[in-house]
């Protein structure tokens, strides 16, 4: 099954679609992890797109559809999850003439709800599992439960980019919700509680799919 997770920044895409891996068997592909560790290895493009992610700006659509392309092109006739891509009209028609997407999870977070869980966000920078400082903290403050790796905030989680890039949601991002409502292919999640336990919200999404 090919499913896509969409939803604003900090809507929890991350870590539901972790959570989906395990219970699906199928691969997790993260656009933003992809951008990161194009980045983080200084590679020709990471030189190129470090001041768009920094800055909260979509990178341009030929370039992460680059990226994305290159990831998606061994063998995943399993299927896996998608999340961070598509983010404009124009990637959504791209990932179209790449493979055919069974399912689009929508999840609609109020935004306040984000910004106080982007803010207290946390990432390992050897797995990339995500904390919180307030909802799920790790046991030993600074390290991850998983695998011992140091946690890190990430550059973009800072109050005024996460505003920037809820803005560029709202403006380049949002339409993409429209195309795949009127395919029929869109199924809506509701996380209007700050609290809810992620299994919870993956449970709807397993009963969705
Ligand atoms: P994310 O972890 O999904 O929030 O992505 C982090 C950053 O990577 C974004 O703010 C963008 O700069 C870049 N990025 C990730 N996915 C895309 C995409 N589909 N289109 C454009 N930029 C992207």
């Amino acid at each position: 099954m090919k499913i896509v997770i969409f939803g604003p920044p900090g809507s929890g895409k991350g870590t539901y679609a972790t959570l989906l891996k395990s219970q699906l068997g199928i691969p997790h592909i993260s656009t933003g992890d992809l951008v990161r560790e194009e980045i983080k290895n200084k590679t020709p493009i990471g030189d190129k797109i470090v001041k768009y992610s920094n800055s909260g700006k979509l990178v341009p659509d030929e370039i992460i559809t680059q990226i994305l392309k290159r990831r998606l092109s061994p063998d995943l006739s399993k299927g896996f999850i998608l999340e961070g891509y598509p983010r404009s009209i124009e990637q959504a028609k791209q990932l179209e003439n790449m493979t055919k997407i069974d399912v689009v999870i929508n999840l609609n977070v109020p935004s306040e709800v984000i910004v106080s869980r982007l803010s207290a966000r946390m990432q390992c920078k050897n797995c990339g599992s995500i904390y919180n400082e307030q909802t799920l903290k790790p046991k030993v403050p600074g390290k991850c439960d998983k695998c011992g790796g140091a946690l890190f905030k990430r550059e973009d989680d800072q109050p005024k980019i996460i505003l920037e890039r809820l803005k560029v949601y709202e403006q380049t991002s949002s339409p993409v919700v429209d195309y795949y409502r009127a395919r029929g292919s869109l199924r809506d999640v509701i996380v209007d509680d700050p609290n809810a336990s992620p299994d919870i919200v993956v449970k709807k999404i397993m009963s969705l799919i």
